[in-house]
């Protein structure tokens, strides 16, 4: 399939007349054909329109129908080929092994939301029966189910360019709730996102629902994007990326007549807790676990382990000792963009003025928009003392924090901000240490491991990517799993209504054989 360098508007594709962007691939540091064309609040307000008009018809189809439609994207990704892990490989730098992984994520993800539709177990239908002689007041027949919110804004993230993308999760989970979606193009793979945007726009045509189920806009700046979730057709937004651009998103949809959640997943510093024990019985082999972890993909994952908390003592020394080492094997790698690399740069910057001693620096090379690993070491007083110590740095680096006892290390957990997970290395005798430290991690974070690492995020029905502020805008939803779905869903009541006017999935006969809470009692009835 040819990229074309055109807007995705329903069934059309249209050149944008505004400024023309380009990619670029930061491997060979040059520019990538072909432009495109960048369109404005003009072709915004048409994608939204024609989601407005195709909310109704693809929420009401049958659910087979919908599930369908997922499946057939999936299909038509894998039918893209090498065409698309070539272009995504051109324009991310990452490796052609984790792309194809990338895609098959991308397509169980979709798969999984196929079934998810299918089961229908997220309509949450309740049925609470009448009882006209209750005393002193009969109670009215009351039925609920969840329906979708209306048209989402989606916008993906520059390190997953097809998990996190235009077909990522954020766009299957609003596809499965029942929502038409506009996807705003990350300017870091444009022609990616085109490749992807064309098999979902040929999905919808398959499929025969309404052209306005997808959208994908493209445009210079961030115009485009703040013209589209201050668009009325919105009702949700869902975005991975920076503080900064999810804090923007938030703040418009904020502020628009209608305010509209917004579900942005932003930035985390993932803890790991190496326990005394897990220290004494195994710092070399934890250690190098945890640099292949901190240096996994160049560093550029939301879960990498950007903090050690430990306490002193010589299993400790041992373990810095040999992260040390092997950090300073990992060479410089290729940065996702050459703005990701200079962050990264000005980050172990803003990190050495403050005052962290520099344990290891990685190897320098000639990689074009590279970043070069570097790990840390402070005190626990100079890390509570410090606050720009606990900020994220997006890419190959991470602060270990030496604690003086149990007590100063509970302190620096309770100094945490919001994160996506914490873990915890640990063996039996950490156990009493690790139960003092539970109470803290669960009010902070959205996962909680134990003796893993947190890069590498499960696609399953119990996963929760999400966690309290800035790890996310709100800390009751997941981007990653089956409850994504919540996020574009909305509970209705209907109350006394005649049975010709129920909603399938709440009369009496269940023709949809769904499991539902009827009068208490939870099962097909
Ligand atoms: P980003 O700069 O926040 O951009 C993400 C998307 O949001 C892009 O499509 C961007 O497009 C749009 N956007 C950003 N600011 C906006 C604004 N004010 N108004 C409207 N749209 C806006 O994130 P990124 O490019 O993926 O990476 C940059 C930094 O984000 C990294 O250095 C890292 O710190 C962080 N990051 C975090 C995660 C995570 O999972 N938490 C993942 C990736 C990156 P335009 O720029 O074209 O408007």
């Amino acid at each position: 399939m040819k990229i074309t360098g055109e807007m995705l508007i329903g069934a059309s594709a249209v050149r944008g007349t505004g400024a023309a962007l380009r990619a670029f691939d930061p491997a060979r540091n040059t520019e990538l054909e072909p432009a495109f064309g960048g369109g404005g609040a003009e072709e915004v307000a048409r994608a939204c329109e024609l989601a407005e008009a195709a909310f109704d018809p693809y929420r009401f189809a049958p659910l087979e129908t919908r599930a369908q439609f997922l499946e057939a994207i999936a299909d038509n990704i894998l039918a893209l080929g090498d065409t698309l892990i070539e272009r995504a490989q051109a324009e991310s730098a990452l490796p052609k092994a984790r792309l194809e992984g990338e895609r098959a994520r991308t397509i169980g993800q979709l798969k999984l939301f196929a079934s998810l539709v299918r089961e229908g177990r997220w309509l949450a239908a309740t049925l609470d029966s009448a009882q006209p002689d209750r005393k002193p007041l009969p109670r009215p027949d009351l039925r609920l189910q969840k329906i979708p919110v209306g048209p989402v804004a989606v916008f993906g993230a520059s390190n997953f360019p097809l998990a996190f993308s235009v077909a990522g999760g954020d766009t299957a989970s609003a596809f499965a709730a029942g929502c038409p979606v506009v996807v705003k193009s990350h300017p870091a793979h444009l022609g990616t996102s085109e490749l992807v945007g064309r098999a979902i726009q040929k999905a919808v045509a398959e499929s025969g629902l309404p052209e306005g189920v997808f959208s994908l806009v493209v445009g210079a700046g961030n115009a485009i994007g703040e013209a589209l979730v201050a668009h009325p057709a919105i009702r949700s937004v869902g975005f991975t990326g920076s503080r900064r651009g999810g804090l923007a998103l938030v703040g418009i949809a904020a502020q628009r007549p209608e305010p509209i959640p917004v579900f942005a997943e932003m930035s985390s510093v993932n803890p790991l807790f190496a326990l005394p024990g897990a220290l004494a019985a195994r710092s070399d082999t934890l250690a190098a676990a945890y640099i292949e972890s901190v240096t996994l993909g160049v560093g550029q994952f939301c879960t990498n382990p950007g903090l050690v908390i430990a306490l002193d003592g010589p299993h400790l020394d041992e373990f810095i000792d040999a992260a040390a080492h092997a950090l300073e094997k990992k060479g410089a790698q290729t940065m996702l963009t050459a703005g990701i690399a200079a962050a990264y740069a000005d980050g172990v910057k803003a990190r050495d003025a403050a005052g962290a001693a520099r344990l290891a620096t990685g190897a320098q090379n000639d990689a074009a928009c590279s970043a070069l690993p570097a790990l840390y070491q402070t005190s626990a007083e100079a890390f509570l003392a410090s606050p720009q110590l606990a900020d994220e740095i997006f890419g190959p680096t991470s602060l270990i924090v030496v604690c003086g006892d149990e007590d100063e290390m509970l302190n620096v957990a309770r100094h945490l901000e919001g994160q996506l997970t914490a873990t915890l290395h640990l063996e039996s005798d950490d156990l009493p240490l690790a139960r003092r430290l539970l109470p803290v991690l669960e009010r902070k974070v959205g996962r909680i491991l134990a003796n893993g690492f947190p890069t590498g995020v499960e696609v399953s029905y119990a996963m929760v990517h999400g966690g309290p502020y800035p790890a996310t805008s709100d800390s009751r939803a997941t981007s990653v799993g089956a409850m994504a779905i919540e996020r574009f869903l909305r509970p209705v009541c209907y109350q006394d209504l005649p049975a010709a006017l129920l909603p399938q999935a709440l009369s009496d006969d269940n023709p949809l054989n769904l499991w539902r809470l009827r009068d208490g009692e939870l099962g097909p009835n």
